[in-house]
């Protein structure tokens, strides 16, 4: 089997990353099948219906976002590089912690305004009894 085919038919196997190259484990305890790598978090759109392995395009889908949905579960948002396709991935228990925090805290360096600023802004707000809860 080619290294092209061992990711695109993933069935709890071993595989490849399409991005980083690294090797992929199958998830411990099974489950869901792997849907991104948990070294960098990128993924491959392989999905028309989650899990149907029928979408053609085949292009990497980098994590663009973290999403942390009602019941507090963690997912990312993948975007596909080819197509631009959007797709919510549940976090897998062995993805790279490092990674998911900084994707969490990249907004917060690249904010449109000085954010030391509107910190202190509020700050002072909150001493002056403007603001007293969110
Ligand atoms: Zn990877
Ligand atoms: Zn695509």
């Amino acid at each position: 089997m080619s290294r092209k085919q061992l990711i695109e038919n993933n069935n709890g196997e071993s595989f490849l990353c399409h991005s980083c190259g690294q090797p992929v484990p199958p998830l411990e305890g099974g489950g869901n099948n792997r849907n991104h790598c948990p070294h960098c978090l990128s993924s491959v759109h392989v999905d028309i219906l989650t899990g149907d392995r029928k979408c053609r395009c085949r292009g990497v889908m980098e994590a663009i976002a973290l999403w942390v949905g009602g019941k507090g579960e963690g997912s990312l948002i993948h975007r596909c590089g080819k197509c631009g396709f959007l797709r919510v991935n549940r976090i897998a228990q062995d993805d790279n912690e490092l990674m998911l925090f900084m994707l969490a805290a990249a907004p917060l360096s690249q904010l449109p305004f000085r954010s030391k600023d509107a910190l202190g802004s509020l700050k002072e707000r909150c001493r002056q009894g403007e603001v007293n809860r969110v």
